[in-house]
């Protein structure tokens, strides 16, 4: 039978194998560890969690990380079912006995009859066959350098430089304005591209010392920063001089407050719509190595960003990563080579639960399509779809960075303009995430 072959047994690694191989296709995963070690890892096992050893909020009800897990445990798959077994309290958050977790994950994948393990690395791209490359943030060189030569060196990341993103419902519009600078821009979608915060004088000042006086975190041994170019942090910019954010990230130029017409900002802080949708938009030029709670509190400084909520803080970090809404089709296969799949935090999702939700779709899409059939859309109400739709074509390709599940990657469940409780809205979503997500399963049994 024809075999399906899996770069990279991590989170969406393994729950990739484990669903090809209970769909009864014969799966080989090559991992590279323990031959090969990353900065991070510590064990061989598979599905090794790196770092924190919580798979964050359970709360299916109220949280999108949380409906995740829900949408994983009702399709049935290795990692949260390993991930239950080893549960460990912690309040409303599923927190994992990591060590545990990461043996039983790979003794489960030794003794399944239809999966082999090859301990190497891979170091090219396969030219013929069915594969799935999920090698993660901490990709083999040899494999980074290859997918770079296919894809194009501006296609790769091996840092993220993420900027902070808000959800647009929280900016206070009674202060900030939509205007594009200079006015350029033909169509309503361009001109709603950005958001604009002014600050005055004394704002400035206040912003820039908080800034300074911020916690940061450093960067983890072996971690090497090669970041320095065209993606300084905010902070690094303001103590190279008081006045070096007002001249770049924060210039004043081509604006004019509609609120306040007659009065010229001193600095001002530029938002661009993150998503199609509309509901999600990043701070232009925002990337910090600043601390969340810090990150917060300064924020918070900035005029119209007074009750922001964030859909994700900023942050440097090293992560190889592919520009997926231009590589990828909506079967998540590379587009100029598509007997290749990606999946996990290699396509541009972020963290253990997303990642392992990339690997469960794009384990079973591969079967599908190696049995003969596609599997239909899924729908972009649920988590799993918002992901999936998100990295292959929902996100600006130009600002593409990693991303983690929130309701602002949903269709909105209220018109523009309506206005609910936060609790109300959470529970729409997540109500229509679960019918939807429901139904697909169903749709897709019905289909085979
Ligand atoms: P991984 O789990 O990294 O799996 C990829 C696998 O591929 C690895 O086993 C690797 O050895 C193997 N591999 C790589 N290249 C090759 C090759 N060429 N040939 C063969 N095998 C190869 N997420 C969170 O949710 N919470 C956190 O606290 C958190 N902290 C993090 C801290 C650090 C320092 C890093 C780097 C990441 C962190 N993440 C965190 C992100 C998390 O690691 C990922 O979201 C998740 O592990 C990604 O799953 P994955 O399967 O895509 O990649």
């Amino acid at each position: 039978a024809d075999r399906l072959h899996i770069i990279g047994g991590g989170m969406a690694g393994s729950e990739a194998a484990w669903q090809a191989a209970q769909a009864g296709v014969p799966v080989t995963l090559h991992e590279m560890r323990p031959k090969v070690a990353t900065f991070a890892h510590r064990t061989g096992s598979l599905a090794e969690m790196v770092c924190s050893n919580s798979f964050r909020s359970d709360d299916s009800e109220q949280n999108a990380v949380g409906l995740l897990h829900w949408e994983m445990r009702a399709a049935g798959g290795i990692i949260m079912e390993t991930a239950d077994a080893h549960r460990l309290p912690a309040g409303g958050a599923l927190a994992v006995d990591r060590d545990p977790f990461a043996e039983a994950v790979t003794a489960r994948l030794l003794a399944h009859p239809l999966i082999s393990i090859e301990y190497e690395e891979i170091t090219a791209l396969p030219d013929s066959g069915n594969w799935i490359i999920a090698t993660g943030p901490l990709t083999g060189s040899g494999l980074a350098q290859a997918i770079a030569a296919e894809a194009g060196q501006d296609s790769l990341a091996f840092f993220d430089a993420i900027a902070p993103i808000v959800h647009f419902d929280t900016i206070d519009m009674d202060t900030a304005w939509m205007q594009s600078r200079y006015d350029k821009g033909e169509t309503e979608e361009e001109r709603t591209a950005y958001i604009n915060c002014p600050m005055n004088r004394e704002q400035y000042e206040a912003f820039i010392d908080a800034l300074l006086a911020a916690e940061k975190t450093g960067f983890k041994p072996g971690e090497t920063a090669g970041y320095f170019d065209g993606c300084l942090p905010i902070e690094v910019m303001a103590e190279r001089g008081r006045e070096t954010l007002r001249f770049g990230p924060m210039k004043p130029v081509g604006l004019t407050n509609p609120h306040n017409p007659t009065e010229k900002a001193y600095a001002v802080v530029q938002l661009r719509r993150d998503n199609a949708l509309g509901t999600l938009y990043n701070i232009v030029g925002f990337q910090t190595k600043m601390k969340y709670g810090a990150q917060k509190s300064v924020f918070a400084m900035i005029p119209g960003l007074q009750d922001a909520s964030f859909a994700r803080l900023g942050g440097i970090h090293r992560n190889t990563f592919i520009n997926s809404p231009t590589l990828l089709d909506d079967q998540m296969r590379l587009k100029s080579k598509p007997h290749i799949r990606f999946a996990g935090q290699i396509t541009g999702v972020e963290g253990y639960v997303e990642s392992a939700a990339m690997g469960l779709l794009a384990g079973r899409m591969a079967v599908a399509e190696m049995t003969g059939t596609t599997l239909p859309p899924v729908p972009q109400t649920t988590a799993m779809g918002a992901l999936i739709h998100h990295i292959t074509g929902g996100a600006e390709a130009k600002t593409f960075q990693p991303m983690n599940v929130n309701f602002g990657l949903f269709p909105p469940v209220i018109a523009k303009g309506g206005r609910k409780g936060r609790q109300v809205r959470y529970k729409m979503y997540t109500d229509r995430a679960k019918a939807d997500w429901q139904d697909w399963l169903g749709l897709r049994e019905a289909a085979e």
